[in-house]
């Protein structure tokens, strides 16, 4: 009898198993239909033996001590502040957008403050910001709209900025000073030894059983749990009854380089041209020594694995109807990226479970002991778990 089936190993799962099993004792069922832990965090050594990040760059960013310091019990880190150069009009330039970005652009010498009256001078009134066309030619006006959000974004989401939600280019600042790193956070790390490793360390533990190749549906009904803990995608998981929750989709086209250093920066941005939005350089991340040098492309797509929910008002009512079913659903918690139909960043997801732990233990705290929501039988469990591979 397990106390909580968790469907999903990723952050959100993963840290619930930890918390669940480490400090309340519970035994713990992990099931992820992939064939690896830690979700689109999952990182490996490719052929070549380069750290790689299967799903895109992973570049870990918080403002949480708590988060920052819950995650160091499972691993070392790596001081590392990201850095993006956009390629626009035949140059390489900092982005976000900063000092240095329109002097070069321009040809200028401009000062913090000159370019904060360029950055006026250019800037169009826009009486209710509702867009992410909106957002953007109100800071910085339309050609640097044009040269550095607007093809990227329709790229990225197959729809014109003026179409999606401000939300979405509200996170990209604009600086007048020189900074030229991507995040400013508190905390810039990344895992010494990469996720997939942090991860097999959170999961290491006697009440934890893993299984991998495993969609939820195949044996939810022959395993005995208490409870479930659920970050897959919400729609799915109430057979879509109100309609498929919209998501872009990425495809990575992974290379390995014979030359030890290949970009002029971790990730290259192209707004404007090819089909691919940017290129990233592992080793830059990593720190890895290696004669050779592994890339990958991102080339954005409708359809294919759920990675963005798209910002529009339409899916968050949708999502809304999903949310109310799912609040109903006794005995169930949904948690992470896909179950909230949010995008977050991965201390946020491990800030939702780390609170999610704690309602959990206050409510068992005042309840009786109650009956299994639903029953199987142990030996097929025992069987099923011997049979999965603990470890990717
Ligand atoms: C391209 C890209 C780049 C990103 N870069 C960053 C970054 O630089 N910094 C940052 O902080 N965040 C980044 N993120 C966000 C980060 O990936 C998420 O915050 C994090 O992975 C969310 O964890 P999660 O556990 O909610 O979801 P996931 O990691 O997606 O885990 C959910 C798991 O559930 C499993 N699952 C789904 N359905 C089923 C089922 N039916 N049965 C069994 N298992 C199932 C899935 O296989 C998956 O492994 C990026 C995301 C993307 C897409």
């Amino acid at each position: 009898m397990f106390d909580y089936l968790i469907v999903g190993a990723g952050f959100a799962g993963s840290v619930l198993a930890e918390r669940l099993a480490t400090r309340s004792n519970k035994k713990v069922l992990v099931v992820d239909k992939r064939n690896h832990i830690a979700g689109n965090a999952y990182d490996h050594y490719n052929e070549d033996g380069i750290l790689v990040h299967k799903y895109g760059p992973h570049i870990f960013h918080t403002n949480s001590k708590d988060v920052f310091e819950y995650l160091s019990n499972f691993t070392d880190w790596r001081p590392y502040e990201h850095r993006v150069l956009a390629s626009v009009d035949g140059q390489m330039v900092p982005m976000p957008i900063n000092l240095d970005t329109i002097n070069k652009l321009y040809g200028l010498k401009l000062n913090s403050f000159e370019v904060e009256e360029f950055f006026e001078s250019v800037a169009e009134k826009v009486p209710v910001i509702k867009t992410s066309e909106d957002v953007v030619v109100s800071k910085v006006g339309r050609e640097l709209y044009e040269k550095f959000f607007r093809n990227y974004t329709r790229k990225q989401w197959g729809m014109d900025p003026s179409e999606l939600d401000k939300s979405v280019t509200s996170r990209v600042p604009t600086r007048t000073n020189r900074d030229d790193r991507y995040f400013t956070d508190t905390y810039q790390a990344m895992p010494l030894h990469g996720y997939t490793r942090m991860f097999e360390r959170l999961l290491d533990h006697p009440n934890i059983k893993v299984m991998l190749n495993t969609d939820y549906h195949d044996i939810m009904d022959f395993i005995p749990f208490k409870e479930m803990i659920f970050t897959g995608p919400v729609d799915e998981f109430f057979d879509f009854k109100y309609g498929k929750l919209p998501y872009r989709s990425l495809e990575f086209k992974h290379e390995t380089l014979n030359t030890e250093n290949y970009l002029a920066a971790p990730v290259v941005n192209y707004p404007n041209d090819n089909l691919y939005t940017r290129i990233t350089e592992f080793k830059a991340l990593t720190g890895q020594q290696h004669p050779k040098t592994a890339i990958v492309y991102e080339y954005p797509k409708a359809e294919g694995d759920p990675y963005y929910p798209v910002p529009r008002l339409e899916n968050a009512e949708l999502y809304n109807k999903y949310k109310k079913l799912a609040d109903e659903t006794p005995n169930v918690h949904f948690v992470g990226r896909l179950a909230t139909y949010k995008y977050y960043n991965m201390d946020q997801v491990v800030a939702q479970a780390l609170t999610l732990y704690k309602k959990l233990t206050e409510k068992s705290a005042e309840e009786a002991p109650r009956k299994p929501a639903i029953s199987g039988s142990t030996e097929l469990v025992e069987k099923l778990v011997a049979r999965s591979p603990s470890k990717p």
